[in-house]
């Protein structure tokens, strides 16, 4: 058990302004492995300050200096790539295969992706008799879930230092370890200090004194639909601009024409991946009614080698949650199929890997975000029926699409409420744009698409 002291505020780390901690408890034994300070107004408001003093100077970097720190940023990140993924394998309690290949390599593929990103843009550009200026928007504050941990950090933080921001990071209170990881880097990439400042706390606390502080000019927060709409009306009351990457309820759409074997594994590994923690997962499937019983097998089938390879999901909380959503499937009589409410294992916070069959489009499973390692399989009759069941909630942030023929699939895809489609089990791209359409969000991260979320426009007209 580590007692960590102090926030990243102003290029050094300072003691906090009270004395109260939080806890960080490895999800796999339910034991404590560290504190870390519960911040307060006073810390936020001090960071935000720090961030103010050093934005002009930043904002005035040449965006080629900004790319160079970047990249030592990525260099960092790559050199401590071992201890990223033990970190967010001991807060989080993902296997540590997973830790390395997603939460360590994706981060410095993204920062990476920023680096190069922050050398090419177009900061400046000419229209009809006018320059138009692509400046820095001002003081960020992020506030970010602990899923995937390091990854919403810097899939934020990139591109704001890449636009020319400061910002101040307020990260989940489950896995706040990485986040501290990360200060370290940035410091030893040698960002200016007051450039990136980091508050550890509490959501209710920390996180709404943040959101709330004048001194902010864009809340960019990734978590809960129930807390994204607190954050956008606070920022409402305030003319302030938000980005919000919310939950999500993504269809895996297999038409008759795909490679039905293919499609329902990597489905059911889309979905069991990250212990179901995934905002974008698949967790509906939708399969033709003539190859209905045989997906369901297939799906039965490939749930059950995940029984000893997840993780468990991150805190008591989330296991209580995730287990009564499976009850509430069998009372609204979904047929379970694999896994089921009890927990698999006495200590830990696991739950075993869960299929359901026989779910119509209005069950409480096909319509909520779970956030746990629970598949929902659908019936369909035709195209359009599935297209409505695919639309048919009120989110829109992922989903997927399966054909023999890709424009087939394509067609299918471009007629989804959802802000990114997989092709055939399309690979993860760090430059596509990613974010929702309906209750999953505004603003779109990563990318060109996601450095324009940072940037406010300025026209000089001759
Ligand atoms: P959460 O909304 O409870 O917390 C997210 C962050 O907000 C945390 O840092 C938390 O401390 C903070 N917070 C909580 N209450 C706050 C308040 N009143 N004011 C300001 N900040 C507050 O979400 P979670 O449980 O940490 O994460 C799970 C949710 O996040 C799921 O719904 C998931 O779909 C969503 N998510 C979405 C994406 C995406 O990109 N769309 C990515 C990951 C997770």
């Amino acid at each position: 058990m580590k007692a960590h002291d102090g926030m990243y505020i102003g290029g050094a780390w300072r003691p906090a302004a009270g004395q109260d901690v939080i806890e960080v408890v490895n999800p796999v034994d339910e034991q404590v492995i560290g504190t870390v300070p519960a911040g307060t107004a006073e810390d936020v408001d001090a960071a935000v300050r720090a961030a103010r003093a050093a934005l002009p100077g930043w904002a005035a970097t040449p965006p080629a200096e900004r790319a160079a720190r970047l990249a030592v940023l990525r260099d960092v990140l790559a050199a401590r790539a071992d201890e990223i993924a033990e970190t967010v394998t001991a807060e989080l309690g993902s296997p540590l295969k997973f830790s390395q290949a997603v939460h360590a390599a994706v981060p410095i593929a993204v920062a990476g992706s920023y680096a190069e990103l922050a050398a090419t843009y177009a900061f400046e550009e000419k229209t009809g008799n006018s320059v138009v200026h692509h400046e820095p928007i001002g003081v960020v504050a992020a506030i970010t879930p602990w899923n995937y941990p390091l990854h919403q950090i810097v899939a934020k933080a990139a591109p704001a230092l890449a636009a020319g921001c400061a910002i101040v990071v307020k990260p989940a209170e489950d896995t706040p370890l990485v986040a501290r990881l990360f200060a370290e880097a940035v410091h030893e990439a040698g960002v200016p200090a007051g450039v990136f400042n980091l508050v550890t706390g509490l959501g209710p606390v920390a996180g709404q004194a943040l959101a709330e502080h004048p001194g902010v000019d864009l809340v960019s927060f990734t978590g809960s639909t129930a807390v994204g709409r607190r954050i956008a009306a606070i920022a409402a009351g305030q003319v302030k601009k938000v980005a919000l990457e919310l939950g999500g309820k993504s269809a895996n759409v297999i038409l008759p024409t795909a490679d039905l074997a293919k499609a329902v594994n990597v489905g059911v590994a889309n979905v069991m991946s990250n212990s179901g923690q995934t905002c974008s997962a698949w967790t509906r499937m939708l399969v033709h009614r003539d190859q209905y019983e045989e997906a369901v097998g297939l799906a039965t089938t490939a749930a059950a080698k995940y029984g000893e390879r997840i993780g468990p999901v991150v805190n008591a909380k989330q296991q209580a949650r995730v287990r009564g959503y499976i009850e509430k499937g069998v009372a609204e009589g979904a047929r379970l199929v694999a896994g089921g409410p009890e927990a698999p294992r006495e200590t830990g916070y696991f739950v075993s890997p869960t299929v359901f069959a026989d779910v119509t489009p209005d069950m409480t499973i096909a319509q909520e975000e779970i956030f746990g390692p629970v598949l929902s399989i659908l019936r369909y009759e035709d195209e359009e029926d599935a297209l409505r069941i695919a639309n048919g909630t009120v989110y829109g942030l992922a989903g997927a699409v399966w054909a023999g023929d890709e424009a087939e699939a394509v067609a299918f895809a471009r007629r989804m409420e959802t802000g990114q489609v997989d092709i055939n089990g399309g690979r993860f791209n760090p430059l596509a744009p990613f974010g929702g359409y309906k209750q999953s969000g505004v603003g779109r991260e990563l990318g060109v698409h996601g450095l324009a979320e940072y940037l406010q426009t300025k026209s000089l007209q001759f």
